[in-house]
């Protein structure tokens, strides 16, 4: 009996003892947790950066004319220290550091991928990250030297604190450059950077903030101006959106009456059809599972919007955050090489976004650059693999949702596209205003980017109207005037100018004329590349 009784005041003991121990260190964590929670706006944890030999490194080039190697004004540049001060161009809301609620304990790498840059601005960029960022938020500062003709303008870094120095032996573009960058990185959080930037005051916390409340959102900053030749730097407008026209070139775009409407004041994030620049944070594990950059882009160009289209397609979303504020040298030029030609390079690399993410609609892209149809983009199995794994959506709900501002080129046209007849186009005449039948090429630019427009009657060929003078035989491009000479209208396949009820009709050399209308003649048929809207029996190849 009085050992049953001890044993059962032993085991009563040894639980009390068991859950003292248990809520002991249980408040020890949370203890723990709350010292170690980090409230945006902290000061930085260590003293200002100053690179001991920043002159010797800099060096004291002037060139003679500045904008030769670099594209900006590299005396200026050299001038400046790498620490100076920029004015503050947030908004005043951003100020409060209490606006941004708790940060997470994860930790950022910030990737720069350079190729020959200019010294004094790479520095500048490294020592603003480093001064301007709470330590305990950056994990390290990846420096991925693309191939620089001097080894050290990167290896000479690798003693500032954080700076991890990673050099390609061979040129790899700026794409694969920050996918290594991201493959090397430790961080959960990567921020890419180029390599002549300047990261303002309070620039990683509200980007951090949104990340963390959606890890599947990609953060960008607003992006200053750095001037390319005074170095001074400038805000930009806070409310400009990223996005992009169909040539899939990147444009800014103002905010839609919608968003300003819904907007409670202008420090608040908004959402972005594409990233504004290449300059954004992302969640390491989100970028991965999104595939990181297609691999296959060279050099530089299309990888914004590829990461764009994909976040918004593939369940995540893109947003401006107004009050990160980065600053950057824009310039007008590359001063790089492209081993395969600038031009190409870009193009191809765009064909590769078209193809995978665009859908039907990259006949638009196609129509915008005849030239890209004929290229050789490469494989794009993995892209394609990336979209069926994520299930992503397709680009009609991209279009719907995301940027109505995108609209199908010409909306009020019905169809456009190159005008054919059988193998053969109709094609302006170089510099005249005469117009012929040729051989249909994808490659011909004179012969795409014809539309009729059923709301004004017109065919046009970019600017110029198809007109054809009284009493003339043959239609020729002229500005356009809304005049009678310029009405048409389709029946069927057939092209008829209204005020004389004639068909447009091919000749037997590549002359094309007007003459009577006859049902169901070939040399009267004719077909636009794309049909917005059915014409009468026409048949409606878009969906
Ligand atoms: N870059 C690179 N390898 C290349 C081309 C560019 O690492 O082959 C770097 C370049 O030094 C810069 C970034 O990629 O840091 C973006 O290039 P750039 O500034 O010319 O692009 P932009 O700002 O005009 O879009
Ligand atoms: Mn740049």
């Amino acid at each position: 009996m009085w050992r049953k009784r001890r044993l059962f005041r032993v085991a009563m003991l040894s639980t009390f003892a068991v859950v003292v121990i248990y809520y002991t260190t249980s408040q020890l964590r949370t203890i723990q947790k709350w010292r170690n929670r980090r409230k945006v706006g902290s000061a930085p944890r260590w003293e200002p950066v100053v690179l001991m030999n920043e002159l010797q490194y800099v060096g004291t080039e002037r060139d003679e004319d500045a904008f030769v190697r670099h594209a900006f004004n590299l005396s200026s540049s050299n001038l400046l220290p790498s620490d100076r001060a920029l004015p503050d161009t947030r908004h005043t809301r951003c100020h409060d550091p209490s606006n941004y609620g708790e940060l997470p304990l994860e930790t950022t790498s910030v990737i720069v991928a350079f190729h020959n840059e200019a010294r004094s601005a790479l520095l500048r960029t490294v020592i603003s990250v480093l001064n301007r960022t709470p330590s305990d938020l950056v994990e390290e500062v990846i420096l991925l030297d693309d191939c620089s003709d001097n080894e050290e303008d990167g290896a000479l870094l690798s003693s500032l604190p954080k700076v991890r120095v990673i050099r390609n032996q061979a040129r790899e573009g700026l794409v694969r450059s920050r996918i290594l960058g991201a493959l090397e990185a430790r961080g959960d959080f990567l921020m890419f950077l180029d390599s002549h930037c300047e990261v303002n005051v309070g620039w990683l916390e509200p980007l951090l903030e949104r990340v963390t409340q959606n890890p599947q959102t990609v953060a960008s900053p607003v992006i200053d101006v750095i001037d390319m030749d005074t170095f001074q730097y400038r805000p930009t407008s806070s409310q400009l959106k990223g996005g992009f026209d169909w040539s899939l070139h990147f444009k800014w775009v103002p905010l839609s009456h919608k968003q300003r409407e819904q907007q409670t004041n202008p420090a608040e994030p908004f959402l972005s059809p594409a990233v504004a620049g290449g300059l954004f944070l992302v969640s390491r594990n989100w970028f991965r599972m999104l595939g990181m950059f297609d691999s296959g882009l060279h050099i530089w160009g299309g990888e914004s919007l590829e990461i764009s289209l994909k976040s918004w397609l593939c369940g995540g979303k893109v947003e401006v955050v107004p009050c990160s504020r980065v600053g950057h040298v824009f310039r007008r030029r590359h001063p790089y090489t492209f081993p395969r030609g600038n031009a190409n390079t870009y193009l191809r690399n765009s064909k590769r976004v078209a193809e995978v993410w665009l859908g039907d609609h990259k006949r638009f892209f196609y129509e915008a650059q005849p030239n890209a149809r004929m290229m050789d983009a490469g494989s794009l199995q993995e892209q394609h693999e990336v979209k069926s794994q994520l299930d992503c959506k397709p680009f009609q709900w991209y279009l719907e949702n995301i940027f109505p501002e995108l609209k199908l080129p010409n909306e009020e046209n019905s169809a456009f596209g190159q005008l054919r007849q059988g193998s053969l186009c109709l094609q302006s005449v170089e510099e005249s205003s005469a117009i012929k039948l040729a051989e249909c090429s994808e490659s011909e630019p004179s012969q795409h980017s014809w539309a009729f427009s059923v709301h004004t009657a017109s065919i046009q060929h970019r600017k110029l109207c198809l007109t054809v003078h009284d009493r003339a035989k043959c239609p020729v491009l002229e500005t356009c005037t809304q005049s009678y000479q310029q009405k048409w209208s389709r029946h069927g396949r057939a092209v008829v100018l209204l005020s004389s009820g004639q068909c447009l009709e091919s000749g037997t050399t590549s002359e094309v004329r007007l003459s009577e209308c006859r049902r169901g003649a070939v040399s009267q048929q004719w077909d636009f590349t794309v049909e917005l809207q059915a014409q009468d029996d026409h048949p409606v190849n878009i969906t």
